[in-house]
């Protein structure tokens, strides 16, 4: 069973936008998926879609083998929780615990599951210290902390987030990058939208690219060291895969990540030391 199935949906705004264009789409339960693709491509639009916050015009979508439909998207949200790409459109209670409380009581649990899940969930963000404090005196990344736990605390088998490294300081970054490895071992199916090419190659197993609401393509990292498919997507090639094309490297052998790059180095200093 696949976590998420789309299925030719399409979607047009008010206006007249036409933000989702036949897309199809599966993903495995466990995957960790980047969405990545220029402004304007339609990331933010299908991501409201896979909780339901959006239906498409026309096509189906599946959640853990369930259709979503207006009916059935309250329930699914339990399945699915959804972190906005702005932490104020999330956080918005007079306490930072409040806030991660609304979800779980909102979706009918006991008080004392709410207590443990929502100690569980500002624990792994590192944000339990903070729990009597108002939102708004907090900081832009420790606001995207909490819309995190607040999600978390609903104990969703998917975890959806809009550009979760946008406007956070390097060791922002580093602290969800080590989140989002954390949910991946607790077996969540992770699926982020991101400009950062680099976090991308290195994170995720699965990468899809979007244009113009289209599927540009989808499949693994390598994705990422294809000429033709970043030209397309209007990304740039991971730092690592430029530095070995400046140095002449195969088109086809580029390294995705620091890991690979070091491994191809050490390789060829050990051919050197053996002629
Ligand atoms: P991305 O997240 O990839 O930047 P979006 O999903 O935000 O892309 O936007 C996809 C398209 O839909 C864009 O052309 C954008 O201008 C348009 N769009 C987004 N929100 C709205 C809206 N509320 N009303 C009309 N058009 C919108």
């Amino acid at each position: 069973m696949n976590a998420i199935e789309l299925n030719e949906i399409s979607y047009e705004y008010t206006d007249g936008t036409k933000a989702i264009e036949t897309l199809t789409l599966n993903i495995p339960i466990g995957a960790k998926v980047a969405l990545l693709g220029p402004n304007g491509a339609g990331k933010s639009t299908l991501l409201h879609h896979l909780n339901g916050l959006k239906i498409p015009d026309e096509g189906s979508i599946t959640i853990m083998g369930e259709a979503l439909t207006k009916r059935s998207a309250k329930a699914i949200r339990r399945k699915v929780g959804l972190v906005f790409q702005d932490p104020d459109d999330q956080v918005f209670s007079g306490s930072v615990l409040e806030d991660v409380q609304f979800g779980p009581r909102n979706l009918g649990m006991s008080e004392e599951e709410i207590e443990a899940v929502c100690h569980a969930a500002l624990g792994s963000v590192g944000m339990l210290e903070f729990k009597k404090k108002p939102p708004f005196h907090l900081s832009y990344g420790q606001k995207k902390r909490v819309a995190i736990a607040g999600i978390l605390a609903m104990q969703p088998d998917i975890v959806i987030l809009d550009e979760p490294m946008s406007y956070l300081d390097p060791q922002g970054q580093d602290d969800v990058a080590a989140l989002l490895h954390g949910l991946h071992f607790m077996g969540k199916t992770i699926l982020l939208s991101t400009h950062d090419v680099n976090f991308a190659a290195s994170w995720a197993d699965t990468i899809i690219l979007m244009k113009e609401g289209r599927l540009l393509a989808s499949g693994g990292t390598e994705l990422l060291v294809d000429e033709e498919s970043v030209r397309e997507a209007e990304l740039h090639l991971p730092v690592i895969a430029r530095l070995f094309r400046m140095l002449n490297y195969e088109k086809e052998k580029l390294p995705r990540n620091e890991q690979e790059a070091a491994r191809i180095l050490f390789e060829s200093m050990n051919k050197e030391a053996l002629t």
